[in-house]
């Protein structure tokens, strides 16, 4: 394929940073994790961030910071990526496949309403292609139930919406820097929390559940002991069941170097997202995936509601021009299919649903080719 679907941005300046990890001799678990998670708090404003080695260890951990008891529900909506609903199961919890809002394809308030049971504990929304989900709406009805909110921001690189940035507005935000997201550290994720003993309640889980960095940034009791040599320096603790889900030294300096070029990605999606829009124009037989405003929010993926949609594929396909589909609904797939429930928007929707090439690097001339295959195919031969 000569023209890609996702490809990450990447150039001197991360390189400098693995350059002088090397120099260094330190690409483990180390304080360029600690400077990554301080920086990324800071581009976010007012959060507390704890770097993991993706964006599914995040989700994983939010969902297991409330401890909640096996067997209770956590809606997702019907249209994401299978980590969504992994988080839940994977802490021996129920998903609920909440269908999708026609037009943003987030999660439907409505249909969160109509499946609620006092059992469903939590909600993890996703702001689907980068765009927001309805969150004023679903805060408000999770909180009026007693329910966690867990945002699902693998697609926006916490685009302001509102008074707060995306990710702050439930009790967890949870970032993917998978290869193919906004910025990229090869793999990796972030756990974000405004309220920062929320957080600290799962630092141990991230690493086997040893609280070596609890023992000596948060207690001043044990830090004491330490110093004294009351307690040896090779000691520590196991508090909590933990997973290895630490981010590493070596994807944290690629982080740094991503954050600062961040602003200039940015706004280079936003004005392929609005090549595409113009060039779109008002074809018949096509519409724009979900109501883009590239001047407002960053999206990870653009995208069209097409009627021939693997036709259309298999058209780019030919032109060396790579596409996709995102997602067909969860229930769809042979493991989700016990949890499938009725979400006929989503079932509708999806069929039509085809995922255009959108990253930095992205020319317009490769932003025009695409234009032309995609008209090309719409004219009836
Ligand atoms: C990419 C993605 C994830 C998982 O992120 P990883 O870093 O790949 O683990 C979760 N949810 C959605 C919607 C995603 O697109």
């Amino acid at each position: 394929m000569d023209v890609r679907l996702f490809k990450p941005s990447l150039g001197e300046s991360e390189l400098k940073n693995v350059r002088e990890a090397f120099e260094r001799s330190w690409v483990g678990f180390g304080g360029q994790v600690q400077r990554f998670e301080e920086a990324w708090s800071a581009h976010l404003g007012g959060a507390n961030s704890l770097a993991l080695n993706s964006g599914t260890a995040a989700l994983q951990l939010a969902v297991q910071a409330f401890g909640f008891e096996p067997g209770s529900k956590v809606m997702v909506p019907a249209i994401t990526f299978a980590a969504t609903a992994m988080a839940a199961i994977n802490n021996r919890l129920v998903p609920v496949f909440v269908d999708v809002d026609e037009r943003t394809a987030s999660l439907s308030v409505q249909d969160m309403e109509r499946k609620y049971s006092p059992d469903v504990v939590a909600v993890i929304p996703v702001h689907y292609a980068g765009h927001p989900a309805d969150m004023e709406a679903i805060v408000d009805f999770a909180r009026s139930k007693g329910m966690k909110v867990i945002e699902d921001c693998a697609h926006t690189p916490g685009s302001r919406y509102g008074d707060k940035p995306l990710g702050l507005w439930g009790d967890f935000g949870c970032f993917s820097f998978e290869e193919k997201k906004c910025l990229t550290t090869g793999d990796g994720g972030m756990l974000c929390a405004t309220d920062s003993d929320l957080l600290e309640r799962v630092r141990p889980a991230r690493w086997l559940g040893i609280d070596k960095d609890v023992w000596h940034r948060f207690s001043k009791e044990r830090e004491r002991k330490a110093e004294s040599g009351e307690v040896p320096p090779w000691y520590y603790e196991v508090t909590m069941p933990g997973h290895k889900f630490n981010m590493n030294d070596l994807a944290a300096t690629i982080g740094l170097a991503q954050l600062e070029r961040l602003p200039a990605m940015n706004r280079r999606r936003s004005e392929i997202v609005k090549r595409y829009l113009e060039g779109i124009g008002n074809t018949n037989g096509m519409e724009p995936l979900i109501p883009f405003e590239p001047e407002r929010y960053t999206y990870q993926i653009f995208g069209l509601r097409v009627d021939r949609r693997d036709e259309l594929i298999a058209a780019l396909n030919r032109q060396g021009i790579s596409s996709g589909v995102h997602y067909m609904p969860l229930g769809r797939h042979p493991f989700f299919r016990e949890w499938a429930s009725p979400c006929p928007v989503a079932d509708r929707i999806w069929t039509s649903f085809v995922t255009l090439p959108l990253h930095p690097d992205l020319t317009d001339a490769e932003v025009d080719r695409v234009l032309e295959a995609v008209s090309l195919m719409l004219v009836p031969a």
